[in-house]
């Protein structure tokens, strides 16, 4: 990453009325917001050299992969901010599907009919033997597993691999997983396994929402493509935009601030951050209240000919084995190239000691064994992301509470899904939390 800073769109102040840290979703949309509540004078400054935050692709020969599974919907209010993005996406009808701990490939997140309908009367009882017991007598529940098993039960939890899933998403075993995070964003194993409304759905299908959600890919160039049209729309409303900018200390001034990157200083009266608490305290002088952990995610970039085993787009994996989480098939979305299929695995990196050799001997090694990729399989590159998912152990979420009160003690507005600690599952929740830090400041 340079160290230079490069102007993107030539001539740049040192005074600003609001200086944003973080050139993603949150950043970009904040900018939107202040615009449209009369503030002119912003500069948003961005470590990476792009815009767009962690949705990043990268190009090998015709091939875009992107670092994980991205689809968006046309009902987002970024299209409301930017609505010249719209013509840029893809149209797509994603499926996902997941690999069970049996091997065989059914419908994500569950599905009622092969795990319970179709399991037959001695299933039934022990699923509704292990539902009974956790309703009446869990009583007190203190963690994402205890949360998962009040809502499905032990057995199913078992038979679905939802534990195995759980750990590979969110960095550490269920049992772990503070409570707060499970009920705010795990509200999906609730809704989706509720057994009753889930058999009343496989009976009674539901009929066709009043307008159904077009779901949308980033256009087959990658996501710089599709954002330098956000950047252009806030550079023609005179919204600076400093990106590759090595931040190096934020001191109060007065009222206001001097933040001061490896080659620029700025001075301004309002600091926005949307990066990670602990750069932010940092770059502050500020006392941290303690480790945020995160998860690194490494993403390999595949090719491939011959016969993948499924047929969805986006695959889980919810087996005992493989550390390998989720898989996307881009090609299903921009055509295969000269005949190979194109995907991006993510893997945590500490389940693999953070090596992507490993990951990659792993995804072979497990593949193979559940029929999937049989045929010619070319790793084509990789990609290492810090700070993906925030990891909430430990009392995390009280920790980055108290550490965006110093922030805050400081002058310093801080959210989003770095600057929040937020484990934001959709760009949608971002720019929510992003209107109602700004809309009620
Ligand atoms: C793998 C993955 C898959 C996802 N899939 C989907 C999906 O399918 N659909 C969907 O809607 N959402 C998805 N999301 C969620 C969505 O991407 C996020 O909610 C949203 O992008 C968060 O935006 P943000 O701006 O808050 O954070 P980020 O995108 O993390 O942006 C923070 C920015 O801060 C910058 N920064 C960090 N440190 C510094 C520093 N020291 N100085 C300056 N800048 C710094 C970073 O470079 C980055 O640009 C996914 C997220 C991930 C990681």
């Amino acid at each position: 990453m340079g160290s230079t800073d490069v102007l993107h769109d030539g001539g740049i102040n040192n005074t600003y009325e609001v200086v944003i840290f973080g050139a993603g979703i949150s950043g970009l949309v904040s900018a939107a917001i202040l615009l449209e509540q009369g503030i002119k004078h912003i500069l948003i400054i961005d470590e990476y050299p792009h815009i767009g935050g962690n949705h990043i692709s990268t190009s090998i020969g015709d091939m875009t992969f992107d670092v994980g599974s991205f689809i968006f919907q046309d009902t987002s209010d970024l299209l409301k901010y930017f609505p010249e993005l719209r013509p840029l996406y893809v149209p797509i009808r994603a499926q996902s599907g997941r690999i069970n701990p049996r091997g065989a490939i059914r419908k994500y997140p569950f599905s009622v009919e092969d795990e319970v309908i179709k399991a037959g009367p001695r299933e039934w009882i022990r699923i509704a033997l292990s539902l009974g017991f956790a309703r009446l007598f869990r009583r007190r529940i203190r963690n994402a597993q205890d949360y998962a098993e009040y809502w499905i039960g032990r057995r199913l939890m078992k038979q679905s691999g939802l534990g195995h899933f759980m750990e590979r998403f969110y960095g550490v075993p269920p049992a772990n997983i503070n409570i707060q995070f499970a009920q705010a964003r795990m509200r999906w194993i609730r809704e989706n396994a509720t057994l009753r409304k889930r058999i009343y759905q496989f009976l009674r299908p539901a009929q066709p929402a009043y307008r159904p959600q077009q779901q949308l890919a980033r256009p087959k160039e990658g996501f710089d493509y599709l954002y330098k049209a956000a950047a252009d729309h806030l550079k023609r409303r005179g919204v600076k935009v400093l990106l590759g900018a090595k931040l190096v200390k934020v001191d109060r001034e007065g009222e206001g601030f001097v933040v001061r990157s490896a080659v620029h200083s700025f001075h301004t009266s309002r600091v926005i951050s949307t990066i990670p608490i602990p750069t932010m305290l940092k770059l502050c002088g500020l006392p941290t209240s303690g480790p945020l952990k995160t998860v690194t995610l490494l993403s390999l970039f595949y090719s491939f000919q011959g016969d993948r085993g499924f047929g969805c787009n986006v695959l889980y994996n919810f087996t005992a084995t493989g550390a390998w989480k989720r898989l996307t098939v881009h090609s299903d979305f921009y055509g295969a190239d000269r005949g190979r299929e194109f995907f991006t695995v993510e893997v945590n990196a500490n389940h693999v000691d953070g090596s992507i050799e490993k990951a990659d001997q792993d995804f072979r090694k497990h593949t193979s064994a559940h029929g999937l990729y049989s045929g010619e399989l070319h790793l084509e590159g990789s990609y290492v992301l810090e700070n993906a998912y925030p990891i909430y152990v430990d009392e995390a979420s009280n920790r980055a509470a108290e550490s965006i009160r110093v922030l805050r003690d400081f002058g310093i507005e801080s959210f989003g899904r770095q600057g929040g600690f937020d484990y934001q599952p959709t760009a949608q929740v971002s720019i929510q939390a992003a209107k109602s830090a700004l809309l009620t400041a």
